[in-house]
């Protein structure tokens, strides 16, 4: 079914490139960073555009705290954020769409405004991307971030119910598709799945990208990002990180890799292991450790970069990043941190 007749998009083989050639670094939280932000209802919604008449999205529902719909209602904010990363060392931004599916944004009542939420997401990390591009020359990539979504195909949320699905495979394909033909059409460089916590609802995610890509008529680098949730080394689902390369490979991804849930150091072994048997490249973007009780994230830029350098010396990695925590001064001393090691090497 995965048609890989089509052409690749241009930025492929740039990205091989450069890939040979060093560890590339990948950015930061963005959530942790709109969190600094403190940013009201009025904020969220530009003093009530999104509720008002004359606006082409309206809701009843609170908007706070969906920091996807920034991309529409303070765009610049997001952009400086990404600009900031992206001047921190970063050569691939991702989009600020993480929940941007009808799955997702039925919490916030805006279904209705997924294309234009991915759409403007991927357009202003372009635009933030093209910034950083202007004052140091260097290439970036725009990363089109597509979530888990709060719903999981393979698992009841019903311990009464062990059979019940809140959601099908066809739900997540279909609310897929539609973020990735607005992330494409805004202009995004790659398509990263993250945070997979589920592989049924990235299997869903892979699903989706494959045919998006044969409505654009050429098919766009993909990333694919698991989530190791416990102390076994297990995802969510149920499976090591070995199971989950092969549960995935057959998307011929650009990268295969673990974010969140686990600082640096949790996650190394896991990395390892998925680094022994991947044929893709891999990446690692972990938290700034563990959260404290108030669930903000206490390692400093140097103590994390100090374990993303172990990766990179141990020969594990060909990306680097940062997920929850991170700020540009993490993603500033990762990126001097691995810049003298070679980046990991692919086994054919
Ligand atoms: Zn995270």
């Amino acid at each position: 079914m995965l048609n890989f007749a089509l052409p690749d998009a241009p930025c492929l083989p740039i990205l091989r490139g450069l890939a040979a050639e060093r560890i590339l670094i990948l950015d930061g939280a963005m959530g942790t960073m709109i969190q600094t932000l403190d940013m009201s209802e009025e904020d969220f919604t530009a003093q009530g555009h999104i509720h008002g008449a004359g606006c082409r999205h309206t809701t009843d529902h609170p908007q706070k705290g969906n920091n996807d719909l920034l991309v529409l209602t303070q765009p610049q904010a997001v952009e400086d954020i990404q600009l900031q990363f992206a001047l921190a060392g970063a050569d691939i931004l991702e989009t600020n769409t993480f929940s941007s599916t009808t799955i997702a944004q039925a919490d916030y009542g805006l279904e209705a405004a997924v294309h234009d939420l991915n759409v403007a997401g991927a357009q202003v990390a372009r635009r933030a991307a093209d910034r950083a591009t202007a004052q140091d020359g260097k290439p970036r990539f725009v990363a089109g971030a597509v979530g888990p979504t709060n719903r999981t195909a393979s698992i009841s949320p019903n311990v009464n119910d062990p059979g019940y699905r809140a959601v099908s495979f066809d739900d997540l394909r279909i609310a897929y598709g539609q973020q990735i033909d607005g992330l494409i059409a805004g202009g995004a460089d790659l398509i990263l799945i993250e945070t997979i916590f589920d592989t049924l609802n990235a299997k869903a995610a892979i699903f989706a990208a494959q045919e998006a890509f044969a409505r654009a008529g050429r098919r766009l680098p993909i990333m694919i990002s698991g989530t190791i949730t416990d102390a076994s080394g297990r995802t969510l689902s149920g499976q090591t990180p070995t199971a989950f390369w092969h549960s995935v490979a057959h998307a011929r991804p650009f990268t295969v890799g673990l974010n969140c849930a686990l600082g640096a150091a949790a996650m190394r072994p896991h990395m390892a292991e998925i680094a022994g048997v991947a044929t893709a490249l891999t990446c690692a973007y972990p938290n700034a450790g563990l959260p404290n009780a108030f669930g903000q994230y206490d390692e400093t830029p140097d103590q994390t970069a100090a374990q993303v350098a172990e990766f990179a010396r141990d020969g594990i990695v060909n990306v680097v990043g940062g997920c929850c925590g991170t700020t540009p001064d993490h993603i500033r001393a990762m990126a001097d941190a691995v810049a003298g090691f070679a980046p990991r090497e692919v086994a054919a």
